[in-house]
């Protein structure tokens, strides 16, 4: 690929997944059939899952205990299903931007939502921390990287009561402590695979909570009794989710990952804070390594439109802030090389010598 892809999502996959699902679309497995036009009630398709459950399970390192499933519909339909599942009088919510907001706007069909802490004081520019959690919730609920904002948990939450977590933009990024989540969820296209298909860690007593009488469909028991396959699943992206998953294995699993994330993090962030015509927009502390964002300095405001431009000449795409933020968003996904940051940097440093005052 010739461009750096820093967007936000659907977002970049390594190269060799993105070979591996071309030759699976013309001939799967040697079958003569391509992967987009095959059954999923083959042995061939249930050999794709069972991998991908053990190469999740391998790399995150999640206990027996906790079934995954994969669902289309994104994470926006977690959205509901969680509290449909299981918020029975009151959940609690940590609102840090526009997924949370939307969570909990959600939640609110089902229950009582108590938002126990926000950082919509600042913006949202920093991780709310020192809260206290009520022990009567029956979950709280936090979204551990604000894709759009660029602040992250750095730790996983010690909670008197199931934490549920939409790790979306982060998942498989940095290594975490499953047990500490009663369920993991998110999109899978920032990290893993192609728009198309959510997935979800959750931990098997979760199932037992649910009060209402939901529709087959919207009931996680059904997805986890059979095995994502009640309907059609989303074949082909659960399949690139796969080749991901094995890719990561590849390169040394979620330890290399992480050192990789955190030194391109690094690179950006160090450029940010010395290059005098940008500065970052979030509190140190709580810096996304997946989504780092940043603005012009004081005084150079008129020059963003300039430098996005600038930016285009060199190949990079994706990096125009969210319209709620403004300014830039270099999304340094996974599969993103450290070569692209590289590029990025020197395109604010070159930029830096054309214009500075
Ligand atoms: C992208 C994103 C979503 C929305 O995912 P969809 O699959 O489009 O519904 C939710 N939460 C976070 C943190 C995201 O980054």
């Amino acid at each position: 690929m010739k461009k750096h892809n820093f967007n936000a999502g659907p977002s970049i996959l390594a190269d060799e997944v993105i070979d591996n699902a071309a030759k699976a679309i013309l001939d799967f497995n040697g079958s003569g059939l391509s992967l987009l036009s095959i059954s999923h009630r083959t042995k061939d398709f249930d050999a794709v899952m069972a991998e991908a459950d053990s190469l999740f399970r391998e790399l995150l390192h999640i206990p027996d205990n906790y079934k995954i499933i994969y669902m289309g519909g994104g994470a926006s339909t977690f959205f509901y299903n969680i509290p449909a599942n299981f918020l029975n009088k009151k959940a609690g919510y940590v609102n840090t931007g526009v997924w949370s907001k939307k969570a909990i706007k959600e939640a609110k069909h089902f229950g009582q939502v108590e938002v126990i802490a926000t950082s919509e004081d600042r913006d949202f520019t920093y991780i709310p921390k020192g809260f206290e959690i009520p022990s009567d919730l029956d979950y709280l609920h936090i979204t551990s990287n604000n894709t759009i904002y660029g602040t992250e948990y750095h730790e996983d939450l010690d909670s008197p009561v199931p934490v549920i977590a939409d790790m979306s933009s982060n998942i498989l990024s940095r290594p975490i402590d499953v047990t500490k989540y009663a369920m993991i969820y998110g999109g899978a296209q920032k990290n893993l695979a192609p728009a198309g298909v959510s997935f979800a860690i959750i931990r098997e007593d979760m199932l037992d909570k649910v009060e209402r009488d939901l529709p087959t469909m919207m009931l996680f028991r059904t997805q986890v009794e059979k095995d994502s396959m009640f309907n059609t699943p989303p074949v082909f992206p659960i399949y690139v989710l796969k080749e991901t998953l094995k890719w990561l294995k590849s390169i040394g699993g979620v330890p290399e990952i992480y050192r990789r994330n955190q030194e391109k993090a690094a690179l950006l962030y160090d450029e940010i804070d010395r290059n005098s015509m940008f500065r970052g927009t979030v509190a140190k502390e709580d810096r996304s390594l997946m989504n780092i964002c940043f603005v012009m300095a004081d005084g150079y405001e008129d020059l963003a439109p300039e430098f996005l431009e600038y930016t285009k000449q060199h190949d990079i795409v994706g990096i125009k802030g969210h319209r709620l933020v403004g300014g830039f968003r270099a999304s340094c996904y996974n599969a993103l090389p450290k070569e692209s940051v590289e590029v990025l940097v020197k395109c604010m440093q070159d930029f830096e010598q054309l214009h500075k005052k």
